[in-house]
């Protein structure tokens, strides 16, 4: 059994069928590039499997578990970490409470484990503070660990929205156009980080339109249109074939 499995997955939006028997299967470590004109159905795909809102038919197993229309916390909890392709980071917040948030914390902190815990929890907090300073000296905005995310540049919230990804620790990471709208500069040190994350062993997907960017970062390209997978299979082989370069064509 692949460590996922789509098998399947429809979903329609009123006549629009937004996702049409999409299936597929990833092996754990692979990096899937999920490319696809404007419209075909790649934050959908996303959002079926996180949950978002529940899929009309099919299924979707992470790791052996039936994680089809299972709550959001849920299957976070099972270790998919994602980020939203126009989602910001907590505005009212500073930086690094939007880093502390996303940092696992034990799940069974009832009020009874919490009082004999909250050493453990203290040390945890300091542990993740050390850590996020860490994250933001790397990517060379130290200085704004106390600012309110709101007031951070569109870019540096997109890199925010990566550290918060990589805060998260999760197994599956989905990752929707994180370089859309970047300078290159940004670009180059988003690239880095999700390199990184594959480099831990992380399953990650990847929509992303600059061919250049999934052909240096995916082992394997997912191609959707109109709610359906036309090909599947290493980038140099996919870009060949004839109805991905259709689809892009007509797009
Ligand atoms: P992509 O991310 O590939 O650009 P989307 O998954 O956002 O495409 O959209 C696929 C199709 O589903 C589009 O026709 C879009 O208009 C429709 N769609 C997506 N989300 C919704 C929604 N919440 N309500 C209605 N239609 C939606
Ligand atoms: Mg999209």
């Amino acid at each position: 059994m692949s460590y996922l499995q789509l098998n399947n997955v429809t979903k329609s939006f009123g006549g629009v069928k937004a996702l049409d028997s999409v299936s597929f299967s990833v092996e754990k470590g692979e990096v899937i590039g999920l490319i696809g004109p404007n419209g075909s159905g790649k934050s959908t795909l996303f959002n079926a499997m996180t949950s978002v809102f529940s899929v009309d038919f099919g299924s979707i197993i992470l790791d052996d578990i039936n994680i089809t229309n299972k709550p959001t916390y849920e299957v976070a909890r099972m270790g998919v970490s994602r980020t939203f392709q126009d989602a910001k980071p907590l505005p009212q917040i500073t930086v690094a409470d939007n880093l502390d948030l996303a940092f696992k914390y034990p799940t069974d902190i009832s009020l009874f484990s919490a009082f004999f815990k909250s050493k453990r929890l203290k040390e945890e907090r300091l542990a993740n503070l050390k850590h996020l300073r860490e994250m933001l000296i790397e990517v060379g905005i130290p200085e704004k660990e106390s600012s309110l995310a709101g007031d951070l540049s569109y870019g540096q919230g997109k890199l925010l929205e990566v550290l918060k990804v990589m805060a998260f620790d999760g197994k599956l990471v989905l990752l929707d156009e994180p370089f859309s709208g970047l300078f290159p500069e940004m670009i180059k040190l988003i690239s880095k980080l999700i390199k990184r994350l594959a480099d831990q062993g992380k399953t990650i997907m990847l929509v992303e339109h600059n061919m250049k960017l999934i052909s240096e970062i995916c082992d394997r390209v997912i191609v959707l249109d109109a709610g359906k997978v036309i090909a599947d299979g290493k980038f140099d082989k996919v870009k060949n074939e004839k109805i991905v370069i259709e689809s892009y064509l007509g797009g």
